[in-house]
């Protein structure tokens, strides 16, 4: 069909025209992407500082757990560095709410975890979940973008609304007002186990640094019987 194709074309040259106007650019290294890059230049998909932990079972996010929680597998895609294109990519990631960021890393991340075989037994995917007000001013939870694109390449279940977070307000009725209001901390619920039960449980975050928040869920997520877990996040601070 030449009409069709002719319409093609002028689309073709319609973007190529927009995108002299408005060039795309990188989102880690700012570089003008060129036609078919999206959202990550060449360069940049293949030499970002991949950690390859999916083929270190030993590796330090792993190491990070021993003896708190009983995790069957621990994953980060990069190592973060402070000034580094991986934190101008997770910058982009955050505050300029780019959904297909997430998607395309939970993409990357799930290729290299299908050939893992811990990983590739995943049912559920969690993402840790934002404060109810955080999420409402940021519109969307960057770890649901990642889950989201790695449940596509691993075949298993984004679950959301299970995991979530609330506050906990118990025996405080002695307590000064200020030091009621240190003690409202938030903790980690899950609202179903029963549909958790027996299954093995990818938690996902944005960066690992300490470890403490994906360890408070993972606590709270072990106690649902025979649930076994794994965890993966985009990066890993040095
Ligand atoms: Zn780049």
């Amino acid at each position: 069909m030449p009409y069709i194709k002719g319409m093609k074309l002028l689309r073709g040259y319609l973007a190529d025209f927009v995108s002299l106007l408005f060039p795309q650019l990188c989102s880690a290294c700012n570089a003008s992407l060129v036609a078919n890059e999206h959202i990550l230049c060449s360069d940049c998909r293949y030499n970002l500082p991949y950690t390859n932990f999916h083929t270190q079972p030993d590796n330090i996010v792993a190491q990070q757990f021993y003896g708190k929680i009983s995790v069957e597998a621990a994953y980060a895609l990069y190592f973060f560095n402070k000034g580094g294109n991986v934190q101008n990519l997770m910058h982009h990631f955050k505050y300029r709410g780019m959904h297909q960021i997430g998607n395309l890393l939970g993409n990357i991340a799930g290729r290299q975890l299908k050939e893992n075989l811990i990983f590739n037994s995943v049912d559920y995917i969690i993402p840790v979940p934002l404060h109810k007000k955080r999420l409402k001013e940021r519109g969307y939870n960057q770890s649901a973008c990642f889950a989201d694109g790695l449940a596509e390449k691993l075949n298993a279940t984004v679950e959301l609304d299970n995991l979530i977070r609330v506050v906990a307000t118990t025996t405080q009725t002695h307590k000064s007002r200020f030091a009621r209001f240190e003690n409202m901390q938030e903790v980690f619920t899950v609202d179903k186990p029963q549909r958790l039960e027996g299954k093995h449980v990818l938690l996902v975050d944005d960066i690992v640094t300490t470890g403490s928040t994906l360890e408070a869920c993972s606590i709270e997520l072990l106690k649902v019987p025979g649930l076994k877990l794994s965890i993966a996040t985009i990066a890993y601070a040095v």
